[in-house]
């Protein structure tokens, strides 16, 4: 039984946190149950250290996917929603879905339906960890995907329905140009892109407060731009624009170092942005999409906190998890910082050959777990776990997945690396 003096509130801006929190928790499908178990006792262990028991975390098990719908006939109960809404804080592990047909993505669902915009995915390296870098210790980026707009709406339409027919006839005598840039109507499925200024700002301003306030230096917006004018070409005009209102003295943007660049010549620009960066102002530029995902693999010291929109940063954040280890250690959480709601998972799925197996690498919800605590303002907590997770990696003690990388390295079962990862927290 939970009461109200157990819930965290949020009140102007700020996260009231009791000592015994009640944290809903959704284990997930596939491999979900077997790197919950081990995160769970993990987050408990460097709670229980860090604050001598006077602090605690008061799980509450909440249902989503099959197991849902095998107790409560629903895939996402109302109550899981109303459980993440009415504690405000949560966490989840990865849930599957199908492509092509069947239910829309639960994960997306929630987020929706929660209006958790930002998701914000880390990406750092921990030596021993395997890595193709050949410098992944400059391994050191944010992503700042935006969450709940894009072509993750969900608005498209099957060849052949009727709604698909209706949208193509209306295209056809209301947007003739349009129409004419389809290459195949007869047989074109179609959907839509929405991308809006406040979705885009609100995200933009997550993303410079972020940084700010953890001493980055730089923020990149990426888009696809050159190409999607209006939708990803406004992502990045309403994100400097946000960044000129709001954090004028603050930031230093590349508009405005442009603007220099095109009356001094270029030089004459990095001078300018040195400057800045001494001045110590926070840097926001811009990137078309395609050529950060080449900088960031041959430049990673030169990146930092990114923002995108939702589907490039999906593929980005995949991707940069690979210079690090892969997605077994790419943790992210879904914030909605005006409300305070959060959920915290990784950013893999289900990964359906490791289901029940004991094998699957619990770093990545351990990480999510550790930015939960941080969340919480439960640093103390965060760092153990940070320590411990290094310990653990440095002494080679890694699952199949990096240990397969690793030189001489033998991989161990997903609870013998919780042993030996509490052992490191205790010890
Ligand atoms: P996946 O992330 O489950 O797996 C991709 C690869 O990474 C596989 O080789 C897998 O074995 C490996 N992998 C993933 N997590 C790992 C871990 N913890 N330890 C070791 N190896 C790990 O992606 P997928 O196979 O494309 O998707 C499977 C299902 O998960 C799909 O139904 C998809 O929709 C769903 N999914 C859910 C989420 C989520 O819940 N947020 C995110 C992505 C995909």
């Amino acid at each position: 039984m939970t009461t109200p003096q157990d819930r965290i509130q949020f009140h102007q801006g700020r996260l009231s946190v009791p000592k015994i929190p009640t944290i809903p928790f959704l284990e997930g499908e596939g491999c979900g149950p077997d790197i919950w178990r081990a995160t769970r006792r993990i987050l408990d262990a460097a709670v229980a250290a860090a604050y001598s028991g006077e602090r605690r975390i008061g799980w509450l098990e909440v249902y989503s996917g099959e197991k849902a719908l095998r107790m409560l006939g629903s895939e996402l109960p109302a109550e899981t929603v109303a459980a993440f809404q009415d504690y405000t804080v949560g966490i989840k592990g990865p849930l599957g879905t199908p492509v092509g047909t069947g239910i829309r993505s639960l994960n997306v669902a929630l987020r929706q339906m929660l209006d958790l915009y930002a998701c914000v995915r880390p990406v750092r390296y921990f030596p021993g960890a395997p890595s193709p870098m050949c410098q992944a210790a400059a391994v050191d980026m944010v992503v700042f995907r935006e969450n709940t707009e894009d072509v993750y709406a969900g608005i498209e339409f099957e060849l052949g329905s009727a709604e698909n027919q209706r949208l193509l006839a209306l295209l056809e005598a209301e947007f003739p140009a349009a129409y004419r840039r389809i290459a195949f109507p007869n047989t074109t499925a179609l959907g839509i892109k929405p991308i809006s200024k406040e979705g885009s700002q609100r995200l933009v301003r997550a993303a410079i407060r972020y940084a700010l306030q953890n001493g980055r230096q730089r923020v990149t917006l990426l888009h696809k731009g050159n190409i999607m004018k209006f939708t990803e070409g406004g992502f990045r005009k309403w994100g400097y624009e946000l960044a000129e209102a709001e954090f004028g003295g603050q930031v230093y943007t590349k508009t405005r170092w442009a603007q220099t660049a095109k009356a001094q010549g270029d030089s004459a620009a990095d001078v300018e942005q040195t400057a800045a960066l001494a001045a110590g102002r926070l840097l926001v530029d811009d990137m078309i999409a395609d050529a950060a995902f080449e900088g960031t693999l041959a430049r990673p010291a030169s990146f930092d906190v990114l923002a995108a929109p939702n589907l490039i940063g999906d593929f980005l954040s995949d991707a940069l998890a690979a210079q690090v280890g892969g997605l077994g250690i790419a943790p992210g959480a879904n914030i909605n910082y005006e409300t305070g709601a959060a959920i915290f998972e990784a950013t893999h799925g289900t990964a359906p050959l490791l289901a029940g197996k004991d094998a699957a690498n619990p770093c990545s919800l351990i990480l999510s777990g550790e930015m939960l605590l941080r969340y919480l303002g439960w640093n103390e907590a965060a760092d153990l776990v940070i320590g411990a997770l290094t310990r653990t990696l440095a002494d080679g003690i890694m699952t199949q997945d990096f240990a397969s990388q690793v030189a001489g390295a033998v991989g161990v079962t997903t609870t013998q690396f919780a042993d030996a990862f509490i052992s490191r927290i205790t010890g």
